[in-house]
């Protein structure tokens, strides 16, 4: 195994300058703002993107895939009949907000508030923030690891978020330390969209703790093959954890075209990343412009099985409050 030989950016300053000002992001991306009119819901979910993410943009093109999953619009203050502040009802049905038990033999917990990207499509835009940054949870492990300890039905833990690796290096490695302690977990999983919106996260420290000799699952969120730069790939053949899988959130005007999708998954598989899931959006109150009925994503699906090999393809899935795993979309 080749040493990690990474350009060590601090990633935690790369966030601190993330652009949060539209007028900003306009200008770097030489886009006009004198129609621009800025909606309310900034401020309970304000712009957030890295400048590393923005620099894959391409200058003058309101419609850039990448620009269309940040951009706050007015069309989110819109009311649309089936879209909620909390569409898998996690807020209601959780009053800690922070562990959730929805499948068998596993447990979803959420150790950050925040990430490193503001996804516009996002279904937990409306969960209580933190403070960004440099919030310490780890006094709270082993509280937050107790219902774990005390179930022995639970045999995977599911980091998620907000972004776990948000968490300080030191931070993880030791809620890692906690979870392998508990004897009936065999697995741990951790999804994540850092790493594809800032590669430098992927620092040579992390991708040691990653190495922990554990079965450990990355989940990396990812959208459009415009997000995949280079310094992503060369960290991602430096990650030594068992297996690395991918998940979509398909979007209208980002991803809904079976070219699109096809590079998505064709890249991934080159770099030994499986397609696991493309998701259906989940309805969440602003996404509601985001969405693809399901019969066109079927279609689209349809047109991927006929260019990619079986281990390519994701699911394409839809969670449903209650019901015990992810539905598979079918043709209606
Ligand atoms: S990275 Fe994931 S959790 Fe964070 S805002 Fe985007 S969709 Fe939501």
């Amino acid at each position: 195994m080749t040493d990690v030989k990474v350009t060590n950016v601090n990633w935690k300053n790369e966030l601190s300058q993330a652009i949060t000002e539209i007028p900003e992001l306009f200008r770097i991306l030489e886009l006009p703002t004198t129609d621009w009119e800025y909606p309310p819901v900034l401020y309970e979910y304000p712009l957030f993107v890295p400048r590393s993410f923005v620099d894959k943009m391409a200058k003058g093109d309101s419609n850039d895939p990448l620009l269309l999953q940040i951009l706050p619009r007015r069309e989110e203050q819109v009311l649309i009949s089936g879209f909620s502040c909390d569409p898998l009802h996690e807020l209601s049905n959780n009053s800690s907000c922070r562990v959730l038990k929805k499948y068998a033999g596993r447990v979803l917990l959420l150790v950050s508030n925040d990430c490193g990207i503001h996804c516009r499509f996002c279904f937990r835009r409306f969960f209580p923030k933190l403070n960004k940054f440099n919030k310490s949870y780890s006094d709270k492990f082993e509280t937050l690891l107790e219902p774990i300890r005390v179930d022995n039905t639970i045999e995977e833990v599911i980091l998620s978020g907000g972004d776990p690796l948000l968490l300080d290096d030191s931070e993880l490695e030791q809620l890692l330390y906690y979870i392998v302690k508990i004897s009936h977990v065999k697995r741990i999983r951790i999804h994540s969209r850092l790493p594809v919106v800032l590669p430098n996260r992927l620092t040579p420290e992390l991708i040691k703790i990653l190495s922990f000799p554990f079965p450990i699952y990355l989940v990396l969120h990812m959208n459009h093959p415009n997000e995949l730069s280079n310094d992503f790939w060369e960290r991602r053949e430096m990650l030594r954890v068992p297996v690395v899988l991918s998940q979509t959130v398909l979007l209208k005007g980002v991803n809904d075209d079976s070219d699109v999708l096809y590079q998505l998954f064709d890249q991934l598989v080159d770099h030994r990343i499986i397609p696991y899931y493309l998701h259906q959006l989940d309805r969440v109150h602003g996404a509601a412009h985001f969405e693809v009925p399901p019969d066109k994503g079927y279609y689209l699906m349809e047109q991927l099985r006929n260019r990619l090999p079986g281990y390519a393809i994701p699911r394409y899935v839809q969670e449903i409050p209650g019901m015990l795993s992810k539905q598979e979309i079918k043709q209606s």
